[in-house]
């Protein structure tokens, strides 16, 4: 008799700078136990924040290139690879789950750095096979949400969903020098960690109306939406635990989250 695979987690990674790739910090750290303590993975499908789309598409290439989405960075990070393999049946798979949204089967993105940055720590060899999903941005969150609940079956099927992109994330008024977080960042992070850990789904849908700090602390969605993908995923009884949790430059929110962890 086959033995059933492990239910697998979900994971929300808040990923922050692209310098967390190269850096060792609390963040840094706490991924890269997680990466050690979830059961390993057949396959990686990330939600990332940085692949912004009209319409869904899923990466659906053998060999995903490494992208370095990003300016004004040091060379070590432009020089940086990630060569995991992809999953062209995964990307059919998702295509399949996610129907009647028409999901585009995409050749030509790859892995960007809301993937890499933390993948880089959870599994540092990039021996998994990666397929990204994209954010169609011209959707409503409710449509993360929902398209979120039609992924539940890949957890049975050995792949680990992750969401990678930030809580509060507000670069525009980001304090470049460091200093204390905004009091309308913590105020709105702190309602999402309570929603998140009171399983309120309806709070993290409708964050729209948490008002002036919801709109300072997620002035774009496309850094909150992968996290609807991953509320969604959890199990009625699966109670979702902080990873770690903090802010950088004062108005991005570093909150990683997973629901689903074996019972130990
Ligand atoms: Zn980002």
């Amino acid at each position: 008799m086959q033995r059933k695979k492990p239910r697998m987690p979900v994971v929300f990674f808040g990923h922050g700078s692209p310098m967390n790739t190269l850096d060792r910090n609390p963040y840094t750290e706490s991924w890269r136990r997680l990466g050690n303590s979830v059961p390993k993975p057949r396959a990686i499908l990330c939600v990332s924040a940085h692949w912004y789309t009209e319409g869904t598409a899923v990466t659906a290439m053998d060999k995903p290139k490494t992208i370095h989405d990003f300016y004004g960075f040091p060379q070590a990070l432009f020089d940086v690879q990630y060569p995991a393999p992809g999953d062209p049946h995964l990307a059919s798979r998702v295509r399949e789950l996610l129907e009647p949204v028409d999901v585009r089967l995409d050749e030509s993105w790859g892995l960007d750095h809301g993937t890499w940055s933390v993948l880089k720590h959870a599994y540092p060899g990039a021996e998994i096979p990666v397929v990204q999903l994209s954010i169609d941005g011209t959707q409503p969150p409710l449509f993360h949400y929902e398209a979120g609940k039609r992924l539940a079956p890949l957890r049975d099927e050995g792949v680990l969903v992750a969401g990678s992109g930030n809580v509060v994330h507000n670069l525009r008024l980001m304090k470049r020098a460091g200093g204390a977080p905004f009091d309308w960042a913590v105020r709105f992070n702190e309602r999402i960690r309570q929603a998140l850990s009171s399983r309120d789904h309806r709070v993290l849908v409708d964050f729209e109306k948490l008002g002036e700090d919801a709109r300072l602390s997620v002035p774009t969605p496309e850094h909150y939406l992968p996290l609807l993908y991953i509320a969604a995923l959890q199990g009625d009884d699966e109670p979702m635990s902080l990873v770690v949790d903090g802010y950088d430059l004062g108005s991005v929110g570093m909150l990683t989250a997973v629901a689903g962890m074996p019972a130990d």
